[in-house]
């Protein structure tokens, strides 16, 4: 399959999450790494967002509450290149009504080579990576390409 390069600008477009059981658990994560924080761009999932905006003062755009399909407008943005790293700690022990949205988003952050983390331990290391300071070039599938190659090999 073809692919295609993308560059992660230095300055990264974030996306937090966190299930309810590990919204307190986020917060002191993002108090700790407020700094670092501030120098990139922040969204959320709708009741995420506004804790940890209310919490740290830090600018976090919210989207719609995450069973409300807000993990789906995070993974949109994903595929339109405006989300390049996803914090989203999910409550492994708590049933979710919109498990099938959760699943859908680790699967596009993978589809497109999108660091995530879903623990704090692997939080800590991402967010002190020296890729947070400097451009990251990765490669992901060539859609267009895709496209092109499945409409031939059908016809
Ligand atoms: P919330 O959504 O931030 O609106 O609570 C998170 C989630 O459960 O996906």
């Amino acid at each position: 399959m073809k692919e295609l390069e993308l560059t992660i600008r230095k300055q990264k477009n974030i996306a937090l999450i966190a299930h309810d059981g590990k919204k307190k658990e986020l917060i002191d994560w993002c108090e700790k790494h407020k700094e670092i924080l501030s120098r990139h761009f922040l969204c959320g999932t709708g009741t995420t967002a506004r804790m940890v905006a209310e919490a740290t003062a830090l600018p976090v755009k919210g989207f719609n509450s995450g069973p409300l399909g807000g993990d789906q407008q995070i993974g949109a943005r994903i595929v339109e290149g405006k989300v390049d790293i996803v914090i989203f700690f999910s409550d492994p022990l708590t049933a979710q009504p919109h498990d099938p949205d959760v699943k859908a988003l680790l699967r596009i952050a993978q589809v497109y080579d999108i660091p995530i983390a879903n623990n704090r331990a692997t939080a800590d290391f991402l967010i002190t990576s020296p890729y947070m300071e400097e451009e990251y070039t990765h490669k992901v599938i060539n859609f267009q390409e895709n496209i092109r190659e499945r409409a031939e090999q059908m016809k």
